[in-house]
């Protein structure tokens, strides 16, 4: 009897242990966010633990049950979740898949572990289910940012490469054609600094927007880097296709663009089209190709659109061989000056001169540099080009100065790229003390497209310069800017009008109308009036009525070498 109670008292006990651990158990299962099914085939039983309401209607009791709760999962992934839950084979102990809860928000992963006995013989199955929305949401972003480009959701560069490789390989068995077109915004820099950078951006996600409205089955999008997009046609119908859509393009950008300011923009786009395998068979030679062809669109003047050629080509070759050139020239600096008078237009009295950089290549070709200047820009040789052009100046003017005792003006121009370095004000100061230059000697010819880029700092380095001494001129005056307006603020000296302008005086009133308002305006600031690019007597006569107060030009004088200069300072004398 005693043994029987004692026997009770142990199995009450141990029961009571076993009740509490099993509380503790589902306590944990509980709270570990996890839904767990153990189920048995052979015997058909199930047993559940963890919240199940956080997730499902149903709680799965009996065996039929489990069908029902694949049902809760979104279809795409049904059939995979069956062969979790009722595997074929039984090779494999634990496997996992994501699906989508039929809610369409959640993302649930379904674990399944294979319990076996120590014969092997299977026991059952653990199913483990979690929420794993935040972990998959996050993927899908990760694996969008890693093919999209997030502001337009066209691919992205790198994706877009990838894509057309694959268009490429199956071109050459198919024996058909790939188009790339390279599609850039025309004066976007106009369009950033007319309404923001913000709504700039909006520009870019806009168009690309629509862009991407124009992808179908053959044809892939992408935005590579700030307004430049491409489009790629996979075996286009004849070529009119890349011409269709190039029109279907130009017929959108007719309507302007409404952005969330309230306000709208038009513009135009280069385009430039390379097709496989006529311009090249590798995909970046494509794109490099298309490339070359959209910049040429844009050299010719905007909104147009270019076909690749092999002349396009062997041009870009040349200046290709010129920048390799002129890697060697800057080097070994095999540049010398040129210069050009500036006369007063009342009398013909020399103001000064501009020095004008010359350039013989190691064949003796002279090479201009109108050629030359724009490509040291693109390499950033223009640096060391422009350091030597501002010395070489100073000390041959001084020399001048010595020989002749001429009071002069020397103009140096100053390429844009030149301009922006931080060290550039201390460079020019530092060469004019080194040479004992009087500052007010100097004028700096900047041209018009710098003062829009980033007005703040440019305007500071005028200042810092000006309060120094130097003399400010801005260069091509009337090519960047459509209203005068902005004239009044600059601190500048001199205006250049650009020969543009002079060489439609005669054939064209509203030319004579712009130069009529651009002296008045200047001369009512206060600034000096420089035409550029006089060529006939007429000229002249006009620019002398104008009030323009000095002249350069072949007509006085064209670009001349040192010597011959120093010819006319002798004569001076
Ligand atoms: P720019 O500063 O507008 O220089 C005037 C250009 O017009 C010079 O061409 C000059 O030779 C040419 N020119 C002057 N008068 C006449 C004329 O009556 N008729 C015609 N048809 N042309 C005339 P160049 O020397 O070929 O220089 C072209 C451009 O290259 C310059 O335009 C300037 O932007 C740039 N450049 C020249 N030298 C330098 C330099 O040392 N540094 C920098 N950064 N740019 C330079
Ligand atoms: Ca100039
Ligand atoms: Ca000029």
């Amino acid at each position: 009897m005693e043994d029987l109670r004692y026997q009770v008292d142990m199995l009450t006990a141990m029961n009571n242990t076993y009740e509490a651990n099993e509380r503790i158990y589902k306590m944990i299962l509980e709270n570990t966010g996890h839904l767990f099914i153990f189920y048995q085939p052979s015997t058909k039983t199930v047993r559940t633990f963890g919240n199940w309401s956080d997730y499902f209607d149903t709680v799965p009791v009996e065996y039929s049950d489990i069908i029902k709760l694949i049902d809760l999962l979104s279809e795409e992934e049904r059939d995979n979740v069956r062969s979790l839950f009722f595997p074929d084979s039984y090779e494999i102990n634990e496997n996992s898949i994501v699906a989508k809860h039929i809610d369409g928000k959640r993302y649930i992963e379904i674990e399944s572990h294979i319990k076996r006995d120590e014969t092997g013989a299977i026991e059952g199955y653990l199913i483990v289910l979690s929420d794993v929305t935040k972990k998959q949401l996050l993927n899908n972003e990760l694996s969008f940012m890693a093919y999209y480009d997030f502001v337009t959701g066209l691919y992205n560069r790198n994706y877009f490469v990838q894509k057309l490789k694959e268009y490429l390989d199956k071109a050459e068995k198919e024996k058909t054609i790939v188009a790339i077109m390279m599609i850039d915004i025309d004066d976007f820099h106009k369009i950033n600094d007319g309404i923001g950078i913000i709504y700039g951006d909006e520009v870019i996600q806009n168009f690309g927007i629509y862009l991407r409205g124009l992808c179908r089955e053959n044809i892939i999008g992408a935005r590579f880097d700030g307004d430049i997009y491409s489009i790629a046609v996979y075996s286009p119908a004849g070529n009119s296709e890349v011409e269709a859509i190039y029109n279907e393009i130009k017929e959108r950008l007719r309507e302007p663009f409404l952005l969330t300011n309230g306000s709208s923009v038009t513009f135009s786009v280069s385009v430039g089209v390379s097709e496989y395998p006529e311009a090249g068979t590798d995909a970046l030679e494509l794109i490099n190709g298309a490339e070359i062809v959209m910049l040429k669109a844009k050299d010719a003047g905007k909104n147009a659109i270019r076909y690749f050629d092999s002349d396009i080509l062997n041009e870009f070759k040349t200046s290709f061989t010129i920048e390799n050139k002129l890697k060697l020239a800057v080097n070994g600096l095999s540049f010398f000056l040129n210069f050009q008078p500036v006369y007063k237009a009342f009398d013909q009295k020399l103001r000064g001169v501009e020095a004008l950089i010359r350039w013989k290549d190691d064949e003796g070709k002279l090479i201009p540099p109108g050629v030359f200047i724009p490509i040291a820009e693109r390499n950033g040789s223009i640096t060391v080009i422009g350091d030597w052009v501002l010395e070489q100046s100073i000390k041959t003017f001084m020399e001048w100065k010595k020989k002749f005792d001429a009071d002069l003006i020397m103009s140096v121009n100053i390429s844009s790229i030149q301009y922006k370095r931080p060290d550039f004000v201390n460079k020019v100061i530092s060469t004019i003390n080194k040479y004992g230059m009087k500052p007010e000697e100097l004028e700096l010819e900047i041209t018009e497209s710098l003062l829009i880029d980033d007005i703040e700092s440019v305007y500071d380095k005028m200042d810092e310069l000006r309060d120094f001494g130097v003399r400010m001129s801005i260069d091509d005056f009337g090519t960047g800017f459509s209203s005068l307006s902005y004239l009044k603020h600059l601190p500048a000296d001199t205006i250049k009008i650009d020969k543009s302008f002079i060489d439609t005086i005669s054939t064209d009133t509203s030319t004579r109308v712009i130069i009529e308002s651009i002296i008045e305006m200047a001369q009512r600031l206060g600034y000096d009036t420089v035409a550029e690019g006089v060529e006939t007597e007429d000229q002249l006569e006009y620019l002398k009525k104008a009030g323009c107060d000095y002249i350069q030009g072949y007509y006085l004088s064209k670009p001349i070498s040192c010597e011959a200069f120093e010819e006319i300072l002798l004569r001076l004398i």
